[in-house]
């Protein structure tokens, strides 16, 4: 998607506050990697949230809680996000603007390596998986997803484009070729109804059918 489309779309259905704008400027400020979600992606996430009344939410890879707050914000009074992230500095700069969001009471950041964390999770139930962390493990997030969404829920993912890596048969380093297993198994595991939307890097989004 060309930028004056993303502004566009962004200007117009996803204008950012105050409150996300300066976390956004202390972010670059301060050298967080620039790869939160966009305006527009995270508008996309409140209304799929909103569309299927998602009261639990997981999210795997907070950065500095950029995608947490447009999701907590979808989420009802008394909704749950718990976001997963390795490093301390991060989840600490997160805190920092859940807590001027006013949604620490909504928001859990878990400190920790999603794939030792994932474990302690088993026999819970959420409404949307969101993918946003590190792209090696991503065949195995989407194992997790299923395990722990509820049929109906919602399995999205950020970066399925991977910079357009993902079609460039030339590719085949390890953080490609899990990205292309992500979406192959998305797109063909009967377990799950999905589509890939072109946002500014892509934005896998699988709804769990019901068990037969
Ligand atoms: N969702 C965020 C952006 C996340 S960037 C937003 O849109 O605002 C990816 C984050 O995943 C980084 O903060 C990185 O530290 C974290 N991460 C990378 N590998 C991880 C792992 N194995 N477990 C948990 N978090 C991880
Ligand atoms: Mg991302």
């Amino acid at each position: 998607m060309s930028d004056k489309t993303g502004d566009y779309i962004s200007g117009l259905f996803a204008p950012e506050d105050e409150l996300l704008a300066s976390l956004r400027e202390e972010a670059d400020r301060t050298g967080l990697p620039p790869i939160a979600v966009s305006a527009d992606e995270g508008r996309l996430l409140q209304v799929l949230l909103t569309s299927i009344r998602a009261r639990r939410v997981l999210e795997v890879g907070t950065l500095g809680g950029y995608s947490a707050i447009w999701m907590a914000r979808a989420l009802p009074e008394d909704g749950e996000l718990l976001s997963l992230e390795i490093e301390p500095k991060h989840a600490e700069f997160a805190r920092r603007y859940i807590d001027r969001a006013g949604l620490t009471e909504r928001v859990e950041i878990r400190v920790g390596r999603a794939l030792d964390v994932l474990p302690s999770l088993d026999g819970e139930k959420f409404d949307a998986v969101f993918i946003d962390a590190d792209k090696e493990p991503m065949p195995t997030y989407f194992e997790w997803a299923l395990r722990l969404l509820r049929p109906g829920g919602l399995l999205i993912a950020d970066n399925t484009l991977w910079g357009g890596k993902v079609y460039d048969e030339a590719e085949h380093d390890e953080k490609t070729r899990a990205v292309r297993e992500f979406n192959r198994r998305m797109a063909t595991d009967p377990r799950i109804l999905s589509i890939l939307v072109p946002t500014h890097d892509g934005v896998a989004i699988g709804v769990v059918k019901n068990s037969p």
